[in-house]
């Protein structure tokens, strides 16, 4: 198999012998003080250490290295952030410099060239229509954002609408407003007793294998008719993930399902939220997943790869509509009573205004792109793998839904891979493959090379 590392020429830049004891002594050491003081998200910490902690020491470019000194394409960007590699000098020397000359100031009350600089540029980039941005520090607390002001915008507008409207396999985010929104039942279902009241609608990317994905886009946006329908005057907002449920799966869907959430939002007045934490800023191969369906949002939520995977930010973007409905004297309480200790970061907007340099010079959006189309003609074969259900891919976001064949399934493809020198993390049974945009030819066939290969020993 071309291209496919194995664990030991991973460790190619282990020569020495007591380096190498060393390095395991470190090692050990480090997962012991983690095991006695740190609590991991999403983890289950009766199986953490039986897992074998993976202790990262140093990233560079599409490569990360643990404290043993092996290498590690990284594969899921780590966790759909990273867009040029790690580490990129431009954007680190972006950071430095913003560092040292203002490192942090609140924004409440105070403005700074690297905020203002990144709003303009954002606005230049959405969508028509969103000229507003508020910023935020992770898509969930950006979500919660857009949450408030969808609600609040039409309380002083002079409807009280207390609902939101979301779908099945929707993902938020983590906090209780967007875990409200979230329709994945194993992460959602916990908290029902505590989340805000809201409508669910069945998912557009689940159908079955005889449905078209435009018959499944009509139905629920059938479903969603009748339910508005049902409450008038009633609903502030509808929720989506544009194109592509990613946390429910990599699940994707019609396009005419966002024109028919844009629809559906004008005929009733409610606000249309497109949550891009996960897709916007070219991870489907165009700069918001919006532009596959023609339409502009009200709300638009992004985060994950805004700074490149450097530093936490997030931001929504409103329309000016939306931004007026909060205007008035101090006394009437029409402000947004919304804001983070680190909201607009300096160092964060720096390493996304660098990051938005180098897609515009490096021509990023091309190259995921021509990685999203390599991505197709190296999974093609894996398709018809009699342990693979499904392959689901909008640009660069891909997902493998293998069949369970063991209590983990999904999760020892991705150990396996691991072993062999590429990280990749699962949902539950879908192996995620999601490379930073700026990834080249001959790593993109490393990274399907060996989770093919890693499909081929865990499932059959
Ligand atoms: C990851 C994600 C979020 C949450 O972002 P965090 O930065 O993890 O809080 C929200 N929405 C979508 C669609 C996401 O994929």
């Amino acid at each position: 198999m071309t291209g496919m590392r194995t664990t030991n020429a991973a460790r190619g830049d282990v020569t020495d012998v007591t380096d190498t004891a060393n390095r395991r002594a470190r090692t050990q050491a480090l997962v012991a003080k983690d095991a006695a003081h740190v609590w991991h998200p999403f983890t289950q910490h009766s199986r953490w250490l039986g897992d074998d902690p993976l202790v990262v020491d140093r990233a560079e470019g599409m490569y990360f290295w643990d404290t043993d000194g092996n290498r590690y394409l990284d594969g899921v960007s780590s966790l759909w952030v990273n867009v040029h590699g790690h580490a990129h000098p431009k954007i680190v020397e972006a950071v430095t410099s913003q560092l040292q000359r203002l490192d942090h100031t609140t924004f409440l009350g105070l403005t700074h060239e690297p905020g203002i600089e990144l709003a303009q540029r954002l606005a230049e980039l959405a969508p028509s229509g969103l000229n507003r941005v508020f910023y935020a520090g992770d898509g969930s607390s950006a979500v919660e954002a857009a949450i408030k002001m969808a609600y609040q915008a039409h309380a002083q507008n002079g409807g009280v609408r207390p609902l939101i409207v979301h779908v099945a396999e929707g993902y938020h985010g983590d906090t209780l407003g967007a875990v409200s929104v979230g329709g994945i039942e194993l992460f959602h279902q916990t908290y029902r007793s505590i989340m805000l009241e809201t409508r669910q609608v069945g998912s557009p990317g689940v159908r079955s294998a005889e449905q078209s994905a435009q018959a499944r886009a009509a139905e629920v946006l059938q479903e969603l008719r009748d339910l508005m329908a049902a409450h008038v005057d009633q609903v502030c907002a509808i929720i989506i993930e544009p194109m592509v449920q990613g946390a429910g799966g990599m699940l994707t869907h019609d396009a005419s399902f966002v024109q028919g959430i844009r629809a559906i939002c004008d005929d009733t007045g409610a606000y249309m939220i497109a949550d891009e934490v996960a897709t916007g800023i070219g991870r489907t191969a165009k700069m918001w997943a919006v532009d596959h369906a023609g339409v502009s949002p009200d709300l638009l939520t992004l985060g994950k790869g805004v700074t490149a995977g450097m530093l936490p930010l997030s931001a929504v973007l409103a329309t000016e509509e939306i931004y007026e409905a909060f205007l008035g004297s101090p006394a009437s309480a029409r402000t947004f009573f919304h804001g983070h200790s680190y909201t607009a970061n300096p160092p964060a907007a720096a390493a996304a205004l660098a990051n938005l340099d180098l897609m515009a010079t490096d021509n990023t959006l091309a190259n995921a792109q021509d990685v999203a189309d390599q991505l197709a003609r190296n999974l093609a074969p894996l398709a018809d793998h009699p342990g693979v259900m499904e392959i689901r891919r909008i640009g660069t976001m891909t997902g493998i839904e293998v069949h369970p064949v063991t209590e983990r399934t999904g999760f020892d493809v991705c150990q396996w891979a691991r072993r062999h020198g590429v990280w990749v993390r699962p949902l539950g049974d879908v192996v995620i493959l999601m490379p930073p945009l700026a990834i080249q030819p001959a790593e993109v066939d490393t990274l399907t090379a060996t989770v093919t290969a890693a499909v081929d020993a865990v499932v059959r």
